[in-house]
């Protein structure tokens, strides 16, 4: 079903709640140095948006990183014009007002993001976010001009219950029935919860399985859909050969510039 030719490959890294300022600076100086980018001279308006222009030595990949809140002002000063997009983990589902701790999209937008993770599955599990809110956060996301990743995926236990599809066709019902405009105007990443930080990653067949499906039940040749839940360097082609996986959403692994690029250049 899928017409690969459509889809951008997109190789998104979340770096979780991992960092520090000086931290952040040596993986991001890694990052640029070897991806054959270099940031533009600082420009005084901090504010502006990232490029987000596909990388010159990597044209047929996106690649974005998504960092903690707090990190993002930092990021995206050095990123900017790198070819590499900004995102943040989360977002508030409200436009703004009294919601103290919450950070809206139109913020996100304001201090240069361009993507935003929405319904991973830490929140899902830490935060109890249903599949309702998670599709009011895509609109909030898409309000904002900002792309959502919309994380989805089930347990082991669904697994083994033979019931990952339905689990998944129920994460995705609140968001297909947004209809095929906002579907079209997303990303989502398909991310069996039992393979996310654990070493375990799916077969290629087993996520091609679950992709296909999805695009199937999305009704939708243009929607991309990453593969998340382990990916490495050494992994990331045998999956990217798939034809419904549209490339991935990194987390340990985006904590390590070469691997993180060595996943980008699969
Ligand atoms: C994730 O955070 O979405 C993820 C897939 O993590 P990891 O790559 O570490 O499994």
């Amino acid at each position: 079903m899928g017409v690969p030719s459509l889809r951008k490959r997109l190789v998104a890294g979340n770096w979780k709640m991992n960092g520090s300022l000086d931290g952040n600076r040596r993986l991001l100086d890694e990052l640029l140095a070897q991806s054959d980018v270099q940031p533009s001279a600082a420009r005084p308006d901090a504010a502006q948006p990232n490029a987000a222009q596909p990388n010159a030595a990597r044209p047929k990949c996106e690649v974005l990183v998504c960092a903690p809140y707090v990190y993002l002002p930092q990021l995206a000063d050095a990123l900017r014009e790198s070819g590499i997009a900004l995102g943040a983990q989360d977002v508030s589902v409200h436009a703004k007002g009294a919601y103290t701790g919450e950070v809206s999209a139109s913020m996100l937008a304001d201090i240069g993001c361009q993507w935003v993770i929405v319904g991973h599955s830490e929140r899902r599990q830490y935060h109890q976010e249903s599949s309702a809110l998670v599709a009011a956060k895509v609109v909030a996301a898409l309000d904002a001009g900002l792309t959502p990743i919309v994380c989805i995926g089930e347990l082991l236990a669904d697994r083994e219950a033979g019931q990952a599809a339905c689990v998944v066709q129920d994460q995705l019902e609140p968001i297909k029935a947004l209809g095929k405009d906002v579907v079209e105007r997303i990303v989502l990443a398909y991310e069996p919860v039992w393979a996310i930080g654990t070493g375990l990653t799916a077969t290629p067949e087993q996520a091609q399985d679950m992709h296909g499906q999805i695009r199937a039940f999305m009704e939708s040749d243009r929607l991309r859909i990453l593969y998340g839940g382990s990916v490495k360097a050494d992994n990331a082609a045998e999956l990217f050969a798939m034809p419904d996986i549209d490339g991935a959403l990194v987390g340990g692994a985006s904590l390590d510039a070469r691997e993180f690029l060595r996943i980008v250049a699969a």
